[in-house]
């Protein structure tokens, strides 16, 4: 890996700003941002700054990422499902991490380019979905972790708690005013649903499609 000093530099500043797990740090070390930023942006790839990509959409500020992750605490057995592929920088973090990830983007154009990105870095345990993520993957459920990286009312979709396993934990953004999100942590239980709200945040929405445009990438 050659020494990039900005990338120095936002490792300190999220691991100053609670970003602890060295797991979740050597996988942001590791996935080179610049791959899934814009050509326009590609001075900034390393700033702690969430960036825009194609069809009005953004790539996750670093930070958001981090603390995302570290929030999942993830396992390396663990079948990750991620609704809101984006630019696929969010599940290549993810993917380091744990067994597979399963990632549901959409809208077609950024899935196809994050597949590319993908395969660019011959990342093998990350399968794709274009489709509405608010239903989840019902044919590989239960999910010990599910991340939603984009913003939902103010509860989780039935669908993502329904498939998430016993012992399981949820992180999505919350909130019925995109100035007001926060980060929200289920964990499922025998009893039900466990709910921790995090810190505060600003995603752009999730949105829910028809049901008949649900298809297999
Ligand atoms: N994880 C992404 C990354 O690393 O670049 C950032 C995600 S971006 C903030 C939110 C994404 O969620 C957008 O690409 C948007 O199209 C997608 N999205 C919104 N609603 C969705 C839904 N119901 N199902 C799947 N994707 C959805």
């Amino acid at each position: 890996m050659t020494y990039n000093p900005r990338k120095i530099r936002l490792l300190m500043a999220l691991r100053g700003a609670g970003v602890t797990d060295t797991r979740v740090l050597a996988a942001i070390e590791r996935i080179p941002r610049e791959l899934f930023v814009p050509e326009a942006f590609q001075d900034r790839a390393w700033e702690d700054t969430a960036l825009p990509i194609d069809l009005g959409q953004t790539i996750s500020q670093p930070l958001v990422v981090g603390l995302m992750t570290q929030a999942l605490e993830l396992l390396p057995r663990h079948l990750v499902l991620e609704v809101g592929t984006g630019s696929g920088y969010q599940a290549a973090v993810l993917s380091r991490l744990c067994r597979r990830v399963f990632t549901i983007e959409r809208l077609k154009p950024l899935l196809r380019e994050a597949e590319g990105r993908f395969r660019t870095l011959d990342i093998g345990n990350i399968t794709t979905r274009l489709g509405d993520g608010t239903r989840g993957w019902p044919e590989q459920a239960p999910f010990a972790r599910i991340l939603v990286t984009a913003a939902g009312g103010p509860e989780p979709p039935k669908d993502l708690t329904d498939q998430l396993a016993i012992g399981g934990v949820l992180v999505i953004p919350l909130g019925t005013d995109h100035r007001d999100q926060r980060v929200v942590r289920f964990r499922r239980s025998e009893a039900g649903l466990i709910r921790e709200d995090l810190w505060p945040v600003r995603f752009v929405p999730l949105l829910s499609d028809p049901p008949q445009s649900v298809c297999s990438a």
